[in-house]
């Protein structure tokens, strides 16, 4: 079975999705992480975006590498842990760019599509629903009001950057999170959307914990229809 959660910037996605699948047994996938390791590669190896060849040459060679460690997923580049450096600014600022190449895109599609083979599993993004598993079993899509998801960011940012709370504002996060999201929403390669048939939950005024019973409750829902 596959149970797909899309949405926004903060609208609490990995840790409901986390969650949901911790509820359900199931395996968990954090598909922004996968574009954010790969961003991190590129820029760490200089890749040009502009130069289509250069970029599949690499992309070709790059193998996602992830473990398992102490119950909590790592991410590595070239044999480094990449966890905490892929979710600070630089890499923040530079992922949606990347991850609206096509060829980028196809990629990583194909690698989700393959890790879902045989298995139960939860995976969060944006095109998850819409793209990558148009006929997964359950559809799930999280909004929530721009200040709010701005404050849950900055809360975020400054628990896992301390020495950079000082130059973070409400307004720059803000600005940042709308800028995400407009260029992830208006890119032409699988754009942030909900998918028709996905259930909407806004988190604005939800506890994780609520929007996971509600995620539990539209699965209950959607086996006793079937
Ligand atoms: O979810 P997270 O904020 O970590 O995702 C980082 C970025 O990766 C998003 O802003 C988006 O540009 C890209 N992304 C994507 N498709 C996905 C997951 C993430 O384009 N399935």
């Amino acid at each position: 079975m596959i149970i797909t959660i899309d949405g926004s910037v903060a609208t609490g996605k990995s840790t409901v999705a986390k969650n949901v699948a911790h509820a359900l047994g199931f395996i968990f996938f954090d598909t922004g992480a996968m574009y954010r390791s790969l961003t991190y590669a590129l820029m760490k190896h200089d890749v040009p975006l502009n130069d289509p060849e250069k970029l599949q040459k690499f992309l070709d060679g790059f193998e996602f590498d992830m473990k398992v460690r102490k119950g909590e997923k790592k991410y590595f580049v070239d044999g480094e842990d990449v966890t905490d450096v892929i979710r600070d600014e630089e890499v923040t600022s530079k992922v949606s760019e990347v991850a609206a190449i096509p060829q980028v895109r196809e990629k990583l599609v194909s690698i989700q599509r393959e890790l879902a083979l045989g298995v139960n599993a939860v995976f969060e993004g944006r095109d998850m629903g819409t793209v990558v598993f148009p006929d997964a079993d359950l559809k799930i899509f999280l909004t929530g009001r721009p200040e709010v998801r701005a404050e849950r960011r900055m809360k975020e940012l400054k628990e896992k950057f301390p020495e950079a709370s000082d130059k973070l504002t409400f307004e720059k996060v803000l600005e940042e999170i709308n800028r995400r999201d407009h260029y992830d929403s208006t890119r032409e390669t699988s754009p942030l959307k909900q998918a028709d048939d996905a259930h909407i939950i806004d988190t604005s005024d939800l506890s994780p914990e609520e929007v996971v019973y509600r995620v539990l409750e539209c699965k209950d829902r959607q086996k006793r229809k079937t």
